[in-house]
């Protein structure tokens, strides 16, 4: 059998074991330690925010940032429809109702125009994702928050390390929600984290996330929390990645300019977005063929996975799962369609990913 490429597998060495290691023998197992308080230090830094908020996952992230905004029955959340399921999800959990955007050519992610005409008098937030690590165009979406008076709320879930200028994603909206999931830039197996420069909506989550106890009496609860902690075992992980986190993140973005000499020049094909003014975190390669659909594509994965590359299907538009609110949302519609994931972690080399793309080229062929 020859080599199998999986779309993504988690860098972890020595330093990972010996930081896991420390957490275990130090006793502190559960959700107090000194990793916890060092990884939210060093995130804060990483994201050039005041604050970071460790929390569970990234769902319960985006959940718990509603919850302390009172964002919940009666109100509506923003979303670009092409995400990962969570970010509407996260909305319906709290209560509110997510109203689905389209997306922007450039970026993938949140057209501010098309979240203009979602708006009604019972929108509260705005949601932009940054979609497979390409930051959404979040001067335009600011700026129509703050004529609304609207929250921004960045799902940043795919994109440490991401920037727009000198500015990091976490600290160009509100506040932002990370993951941790293993195939995500930075892991900690499962974990997340919420960022902010707003000392006042930190201090909120971190009373939510631990039951909302009293800081003055124990076991007194003036409303309902959550246990959203993250332990310190994950922390200690999460810490050693942080540490890493120029070499997880350059080497993401260099394996998507390998992908791009390797394929960009094709007809009909399209790989990552890179507008003139973002810096992505190559969280994920992407390529997109013309004339593919859902059924052709799945051909294509089919083939490519005998092969021995692995590849995952762009989302599909959020509003087409039979349980939401239809949407016009003709981009995110039509890009979905077309878009396959290639496999991107740390170790692939060079010639793996000539190799990949000449796998590519061919099947690509006998689906056309
Ligand atoms: C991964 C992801 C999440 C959810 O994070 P979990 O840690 O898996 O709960 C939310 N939004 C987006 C866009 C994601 O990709």
């Amino acid at each position: 059998m020859s080599k199998f490429f999986p779309v993504s597998k988690p860098s972890l060495t020595k330093l990972e074991t010996d930081f896991v290691t420390r957490a275990v023998e130090s006793g502190w197992v559960s959700s107090m330690g000194e990793y916890v308080e060092s990884f939210e230090a060093g995130f804060a830094t990483f994201c050039g925010t005041q604050h970071a908020v460790s929390v569970s996952n990234g769902t319960v992230a985006l959940h718990l940032i509603l919850v302390a905004l009172g964002i919940g029955r009666g109100d509506e959340v923003i979303v670009p429809d092409l995400s990962f399921i969570a970010t509407a999800n996260a909305v319906l959990t709290a209560g509110a109702q997510p109203v689905f955007a389209d997306i922007d050519e450039e970026t993938l992610c949140l057209s501010a125009a098309s979240a203009e005409r979602c708006l009604t008098s019972q929108t509260r937030a705005i949601m932009p994702v940054h979609l497979y690590g390409h930051p959404a165009d979040m001067d335009a979406i600011n700026a129509l928050a703050k004529r609304h008076g609207l929250a921004v709320i960045e799902d940043a879930a795919e994109a440490h390390g991401a920037k727009i200028g000198e500015r990091t994603t976490g600290s160009l909206g509100l506040c932002g929600a990370f993951s941790f999931y293993g195939n995500k830039n930075l892991t900690t197996g499962e974990g997340g984290m919420i960022t902010t420069s707003d000392g006042a909506l930190a201090e909120r989550l971190r009373v939510l996330r631990d039951h909302a106890m009293s800081k003055t009496k124990r076991y007194w609860h003036e409303e309902m929390g959550f246990n959203y902690r993250i332990t310190n075992l994950q922390a200690a992980l999460g810490c050693a990645q942080l540490q890493r986190a120029d070499e997880l993140i350059g080497g993401r973005r260099e394996i998507c300019r390998w992908y791009g000499e390797e394929l960009g020049q094709l007809a009909g094909v399209r790989l990552n977005r890179h507008a003139s003014w973002a810096t992505p975190c190559g969280w994920l390669a992407c390529i997109e063929v013309e004339g593919l659909n859902d059924e052709r594509r799945a051909v294509l994965i089919e083939r490519l996975r005998k092969r021995g590359v692995d590849t995952r299907p762009y989302f599909y538009p959020m509003s087409r799962m039979p349980y939401l609110k239809a949407a016009d949302t003709p981009v995110a519609h039509a890009v979905s369609e077309r878009g396959l994931n290639l496999p991107t972690y740390i170790g692939l080399t060079r010639a793996e990913v000539a190799e990949i793309s000449g796998v590519i080229r061919e099947e690509m062929e006998s689906v056309a």
